[in-house]
């Protein structure tokens, strides 16, 4: 707009990212088309990072990952219609993992679209995306994209984290106004996540039931990763001599190796504990909904959530703590001159003695070198590079994969393990090892089985385009859970769960300008996986891997519906 005439005015497209420029968004993952091609190009110019991916559902991803990494919204950008619907997918997934991230599509001309008369991508977007979101918001004037913004970031980031929708018609971004009361309509949204303090009263409760446990058990999960109350709750851990069990997520919040984690001992810890402090940790069907086997009607439960309506999901809660957790563990860390935690010898030695004996049993089964490789040995040998590199970011999907892998990969630092998450879901792969290699800077690593690879696999060529430190290893068994099952109907399609085994993942690193590596033995894994971390460069390492010894469902055997008829 450099011509006189217009020089005073300004557009939609203009208006929003000056206005997510001014909340200090750094950087927006999509994928262009109409009618948000010419916001992607302006964001550019004005200095966001535009990363472009190939599917939404990827940049989504990638979105949501920033978002739980920083505590500030990360932002996805789409197109309408499908490509709105793509973005949905991974909009959803951070709803329900309470990841802050905020989609924005463009949208069809509303008035067709409302009268239902058949527009080019014609959806009702807002309409859509509300089931899926904390929030779903449309503009409809310029002059609205400050407030609507402001709201978005604000519904994104504050009490528990989420997704939200804000729908930018064709209208909106292309609308035309005067430059300086657009100037004046957008601005900084102020301590968008407000502190949550505890009640006094809830804080001593949960203190008292624990200076009286003989078996205490801390339990951790994303929820405190995401707070970044590390040294608080390092501090209290470290204090009270309470053993503590990462969720897969909370993974390095503390070392895996601290003395005080007792995930291999997992399940004696739960069974056996008679308080425990569920920290940023829903009781959802990964801890069995608390109950089961692994638990006791008899524990007592404390949880600190900053969402009252989590408390008694699954069961009683004795102590509820409500807060956020950075000022829920500053009191409990106070609170300490004045109450006395200790965990008892008794539980710490009995755990001790439990974690020698898994610990031994697992090292045999680790240090057993087979070819074709099991999951055992490969893991092995990616955990003994991981141990130099305590930096690097881990993503990790798959079924046996991901459970293996979640055993094995010790972490060291917090929020740098990023998997499946709430859902269990598969496709997050290549979308949160790019989030996470942008957002940080540092080295990813993902750890993909052959068929959730498949989901996302196409962004190797955005990894290479923006020529990302990511190595991505292919656990390729040649199947969902297994590459060895036969079609029972004897003709020569191949059975539900088989994929090509025979496949070299590594040649389409390649392709691409990449470095691909095709790894037999663990000793390969290893010079490959060091070739990737020492030269930074975008790396794929095809793992062959038995295709006889994955488990059907992984883990969650127990969740297949089985039918009577096996044959
Ligand atoms: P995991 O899968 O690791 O067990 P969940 O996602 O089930 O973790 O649970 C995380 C919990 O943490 C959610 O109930 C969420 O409301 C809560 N949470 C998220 N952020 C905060 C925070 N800053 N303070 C307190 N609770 C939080």
């Amino acid at each position: 707009m450099s011509d006189n005439n217009t020089q005073n005015l300004t557009d939609g497209m203009h208006i929003i990212v000056d206005a997510l420029k001014k909340n200090d968004i750094d950087a927006i993952y999509g994928v262009v088309g109409i009618p948000i091609t010419d916001m992607a190009r302006h964001a550019q110019a004005e200095g966001i990072r535009y990363i472009g991916f190939r599917h939404e559902q990827s940049a989504g991803n990638a979105a949501a990952i920033s978002g739980y990494l920083t505590k500030k919204p990360g932002i996805c950008l789409t197109v309408s219609a499908p490509g709105f619907l793509n973005g949905l997918v991974a909009l959803a997934n951070a709803t329900t993992n309470g990841f802050p991230m905020i989609l924005i599509s463009g949208s069809s001309d509303r008035e067709i679209i409302d009268l239902q008369q058949g527009d080019y991508e014609e959806l009702d977007q807002m309409n859509a995306a509300k089931p899926y979101a904390k929030a779903s918001f449309r503009v409809n004037k310029p002059e609205d994209i400050g407030i609507a913004l402001a709201r978005a970031i604000r519904t994104s980031v504050s009490g528990r984290p989420g997704g939200v929708y804000l729908d930018l018609t064709t209208e909106v971004l292309s609308a035309v106004m005067d430059k300086d009361t657009a100037d004046k309509s957008i601005f900084k949204v102020e301590d968008p996540a407000p502190a949550q303090l505890p009640a006094p009263e809830s804080v001593n409760k949960a203190l008292q039931l624990l200076a009286g446990a003989k078996r205490p058990l801390i339990i951790l999960g994303k929820g405190a990763a995401y707070a970044q109350a590390d040294q608080d709750i390092q501090t209290f851990i470290e204090t009270t001599g309470i053993p503590f069990l990462p969720m897969s997520m909370a993974k390095g919040l503390l070392p895996d190796t601290h003395k005080q984690s007792a995930a291999a001992a997992r399940s004696h810890v739960l069974s056996n504990a008679d308080v425990i402090v569920l920290l940023g940790a829903r009781l959802n069907w990964l801890l069995g909904h608390g109950k089961g086997k692994n638990w006791s009607a008899e524990t007592k439960l404390i949880q600190v959530d900053i969402d009252a309506n989590e408390i008694d999901s699954n069961r009683h809660i004795t102590a509820p703590v409500v807060g956020d957790i950075n000022s829920v563990m500053a009191e409990f860390v106070k609170g300490l001159q004045h109450v006395n935690i200790q965990a008892s010898q008794d539980w710490i030695e009995g755990i001790n003695t439990i974690k020698t004996t898994n610990e031994a049993k697992m090292a045999a089964k680790l240090n057993k070198d087979v070819v074709p490789m099991n999951y055992f040995c490969a893991l092995r040998a990616i955990r003994d590079v991981l141990v130099d590199y305590k930096d690097a970011y881990v993503v990790n999907e798959g079924a046996n994969t991901l459970d293996n892998g979640r055993n094995i990969i010790d972490m060291y630092k917090p929020r740098q393990r990023l998997d499946c998450g709430t859902w269990g879901v598969m496709g997050i792969g290549m979308g949160y090892a790019i989030g996470a290699a942008v957002t940080s800077g540092k080295p990813v690593v993902a750890i993909e089985g052959d068929s959730a690879f498949g989901f996302s696999g196409m962004e190797i060529e955005t990894i290479c385009r923006y020529q990302l430190p990511v190595t991505i290893l292919v656990f390729n068994n040649g199947g969902v859970y297994r590459g060895d099952d036969v079609n029972r109907h004897g003709d020569s399609d191949p059975a539900p769960t088989s994929l090509m085994k025979e496949a070299r993942y590594d040649k389409m690193m390649e392709a691409f300008g990449g470095q691909g590596f095709n790894a037999t033995t663990a000793d390969e894994i290893k010079q490959a996986l060091l070739a990737g971390l020492q030269s930074g460069k975008p790396t794929l390492i095809n793992c062959e891997i038995d295709p006889t010894v994955g488990t059907e469902s992984g883990h969650l055997t127990n969740l297949n519906p089985q039918s009577v008829d096996t044959k």
